[in-house]
């Protein structure tokens, strides 16, 4: 294997395992979280005041959930601005209800709710786990505390219907009525407990409390099966969440990489939770988190109100989510000259509706850092009778007035419970990412020099 294959195997690799530890969007917090205090960064707190000091790292989370990472550099923060990489922690999928399971013709059954939109077939007949956090009451001072929680194992399961009782399943597609059809089942009834208390307990003893304890929980239907490599030769990763878990790790391997010797602006990696339900929450990208974030940046450096906008005028945001690879068997659902394939590099995404924020200066600059870092570059623009997702460009831009490119990785099954994309594209936008961050100036002349 040469080097830049063992290379891009490695990032691969790494993502993997950091998607297998982050089986939720909480999960995936404390993760970046521990790679972040390996490697040196300060914890912020919201609620404290801060002393920023030039040249240093620092983090800062929002409700366990949503978190921003930066470079603070030492150069005047209104000539050279704010280098951010956008992406989202969370991925659709179920939530538990509160009312966490009822008895059906003598099964417990866990009912869920859907968040945002998942390809729901493709949770049935998957060894399902639950993880998210719950909240606590500590019995010696009433006090809520919130605790992450794992079962680590498959203990929930949406079976099919069998095919001798659901004759049109391969005409008609399978469908899940979605209330009446989507309870998991968790087990058999016994001992006369209500599934709903069989439940509560369950949690107790894995978080050692009292079942009466347990006031509320926020509890994602996960995967069990662990991530992979297919392909003949290797050329795929199989794993959930690819989207967008592979654009927080990308951000972050970044973050990480970048010294803020050569940029001495504001590098930073900010990941939201809601993403996948309208961003709009208090810790959303349509929430307050990042424009209080700059606010405070800008007001520990000394910056003045003025400089805060030349400072705005001065950066740039890369809005990085997955993008929709090219499918050799769906080929009819793309537009056939503006497709991206797996595999091949990072891609541009283009809207002229804005549901993506790139526009053509924007645009050129990400080519430019791409051919710079020695990366491949593609260009996707969706279909004009498909209605086109968005991501968090559009909103981040607007509220920051930041010029902004909607970036991604190409990927297969966007919303499915187990997702596709190409082995050797991670290493790239690990690598076009990391030179965003790393060089001097950003490859433009701004309307000053024109
Ligand atoms: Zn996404």
């Amino acid at each position: 294997m040469d080097n830049d294959n063992a290379r891009a195997r490695a990032s691969a690799r790494d993502l993997l395992e950091f998607i297998d530890r982050s089986p939720s969007p909480w999960h995936a917090v404390a993760e970046m979280r521990v790679r972040l205090e390996q490697a040196g960064f300060q914890r912020l707190h919201e609620e404290t005041k801060w002393s920023l000091t030039a040249g240093g790292a620092y983090y800062v989370i929002r409700d366990d959930s949503t978190i921003a990472a930066f470079r603070l550099g030492a150069g005047s923060l209104a000539d050279e601005g704010y280098r951010i990489i956008g992406a989202h922690t969370d991925s659709p999928g179920f939530r538990v209800k509160p009312a966490g399971g009822q008895p059906r013709g003598g099964h417990a059954s866990v009912d869920v709710e859907i968040y945002g939109g998942p390809i729901l077939a493709t949770f049935a007949d998957r060894d399902l786990a639950l993880a998210g956090r719950v909240m606590l009451r500590d019995p010696n001072t009433g006090d809520v505390v919130r605790r992450l929680y794992h079962s680590d194992k498959a203990v929930l399961r949406l079976p099919n219907a069998a095919i001798h009782l659901n004759r049109q399943v391969n005409q008609e597609g399978l469908r899940f009525q979605q209330h009446d059809e989507l309870s998991l089942v968790a087990g058999m009834l016994h001992d006369g407990l209500p599934p709903e208390d069989a439940f509560r307990a369950h949690l107790a003893s894995r978080l050692s409390c009292e079942p009466d304890d347990v006031l509320a929980w926020e509890l994602a239907v996960a995967d069990t099966q662990p991530g992979g490599f297919c392909g003949l030769d290797d050329e795929f990763i199989a794993t959930s969440q690819l989207d967008n878990l592979a654009s927080c790790h990308a951000g972050l391997d970044a973050l990480l990489a970048s010294d803020g010797d050569a940029f001495s602006g504001v590098s930073m990696l900010v990941c939201f939770d809601h993403e996948e339900v309208g961003s709009q929450s208090f810790k959303g990208a349509q929430g307050s988190f990042l424009p209080d974030l700059v606010s405070r940046i800008n007001a520990a450096s000394g910056v003045d109100p003025d400089d805060r906008h030349r400072a705005a005028a001065a950066s740039m945001l890369l809005s990085a989510d997955m993008a929709h690879g090219y499918h050799p068997n769906f080929g009819r659902l793309y537009d056939q000259a503006n497709q991206a394939k797996l595999n091949g590099g990072p891609v541009i995404k283009i809207n002229a509706q804005q549901r993506y924020a790139t526009d053509s200066a924007a645009e050129a600059v990400f080519m430019a850092l791409c051919e710079e870092a020695g990366v491949p570059c593609q260009k996707y623009v969706h279909r004009n009778d498909i209605p086109c997702g968005s991501t968090i460009g559009p909103m981040t831009a607007s509220a920051l007035g930041v010029r902004t490119v909607d970036v991604g990785n190409a990927m297969w099954s966007m919303h499915s419970l187990r997702e596709t994309a190409g082995a050797s594209d991670q290493v790239a936008m690990i690598d076009v990412m990391t030179h965003f961050f790393g060089r001097e100036r950003l490859p433009w002349r701004t309307d000053r020099a024109t």
